[in-house]
């Protein structure tokens, strides 16, 4: 069909059904459902490293401050040690080789007594440990958590922001981590260092100002009877935050629900526009194997409370498909939907969309929280409006003479 013909037969219907309504949602398989609350082990100890992963790779050079010894990561058994740096750790022929020596494990621990590691120029603390898998390796940070939330810190929130807004950000990436460590405590990695987990930098993005404030908030997290929730935050919501199961398969959480945020408006993405040809989406949805065909339709499909977009129907002339509107913003139009709060125009070869926000919508609003504490809101308070019903509470062996008073 010539494009002139096709894009004359693509109709691009947008309405809105405004109720939730139970039949347009896609009801996944229950075992399909993540549980996002845990109990917190009485085991459970802070000094309990936070695995990171830094990298998946066949080739890596590491430098360390001092000697450096390898491990057997299963059975703990000294394997090499090395002085001079950077050692090259490969993947050929199936197995792992460090400066073309053979290492005969599938999982190494690298340990130096300086505890400091560059990689790529980035320097981490702790130790590192190097997995085989599928035909490359991972390259894993363990860091201590304190050690982990400065590293995050820097990178998730601007140093120079309101110091009780850096609080905030510490109360909630300590909880995020120790939550993925307790549901995740047998793999070999916890979190990522990218925008899937939080951004983690190592040591190299480190300030004092965040420093302090994770010294300040050392050791408190963030639960709802006695048990810790994924504490997901975003940059901007645009006016609202969202309800975590709209926009992942999660079970339902009192923390992790709608809020209205009248303090984001100072965020660059608190208003947005972009445009997309129809041809180009009509490109993107076939190459990730949403559609097949010609696109005739993509509608909104049903909305939260506040219009959020839970999911979106599109039509070819094939199929119709309901899709998970996160999904779709985060899988193929990262640059196009920065949030899925937005309205939509088409013309006979774009779609426009107006939107609110910049990311995912769920949790606390970095924005917003900049703003509460510019206007004089403490770290509590902030944190408490984010995840309603949320209590802040100390990690067991951490000790605060003066918690229960600060608390108050
Ligand atoms: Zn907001």
């Amino acid at each position: 069909m010539p494009d002139a013909m096709k894009t004359k037969h693509i109709i691009i219907t947008l309405f809105l059904i405004l109720a939730i309504s139970s039949t347009a949602f896609t009801v996944a398989a229950k075992d399909e459902i993540r549980v996002i609350s845990l109990p917190i082990p009485a085991s459970y100890d802070d000094a309990m490293p936070i695995k990171v992963l830094l990298s998946r790779t066949a080739q890596i050079d590491i430098v360390s401050a001092g000697y450096l010894n390898v491990y057997d990561k299963k059975t703990h058994a000294f394997v090499t040690g090395f002085m001079s740096f950077p050692i090259t750790i490969m993947f050929k022929n199936g197995s792992l080789y460090i400066n073309d020596q053979y290492m005969p494990c599938d999982k190494l621990h690298l340990v130096s007594p300086s505890e400091k590691f560059t990689i790529k120029g980035r320097t981490y603390s702790g130790a590192i440990d190097i997995v085989k898998s599928n035909g490359q390796f991972l390259v894993i940070n363990e860091v201590d958590l304190e050690t982990y939330v400065k590293g995050v810190l820097p990178s998730e929130m601007f140093a120079k922001w309101p110091k009780e807004a850096l609080k905030a950000q510490a109360v909630v990436s300590r909880t995020y981590a120790v939550f993925s460590a307790i549901e995740r405590k047998y793999d070999d990695v916890h979190v990522s260092d990218t925008v899937s987990s939080q951004v983690y930098s190592g040591m190299s993005a480190r300030t004092a100002e965040t420093d302090a404030a994770v010294d300040e908030t050392r050791g408190q997290i963030l639960t709802y009877e006695e048990e810790i929730f994924p504490a997901f935050f975003h940059s901007t919501c645009g006016g609202h935050t969202t309800f975590a199961e709209f926009v992942w398969r999660v079970t339902p959480h009192p923390c992790l629900t709608s809020v209205y945020c009248p303090f984001c408006w100072e965020s660059k993405y608190y208003t947005w526009t972009t445009t997309i040809t129809l041809d180009e989406m009509e490109k993107k949805l076939n190459e990730k194997g949403i559609i097949t065909g010609d696109l005739l339709a993509f509608k909104k499909a049903s909305v939260d409370t506040a219009g959020r977009i839970i999911e979106f129907e599109i039509e070819s002339d094939k199929q119709i498909v309901t899709a998970n509107a996160n999904d779709i913003r985060v899988l193929i139009f990262p640059d196009i939907m920065k949030s899925t709060f937005f309205t939509m125009d088409a013309s006979s070869e774009h779609l426009m969309f107006q939107g609110r926000g910049w990311g995912h919508g769920v949790g606390m609003c970095q924005w917003g929280a900049q703003r509460m504490a510019a206007d004089g809101y403490d770290y509590k308070v902030i944190v408490r409006f984010y995840y309603t019903h949320s209590t802040i509470t100390l990690l067991p062996h951490v000790e605060h003479e003066y918690f229960d008073l600060i608390m108050q």
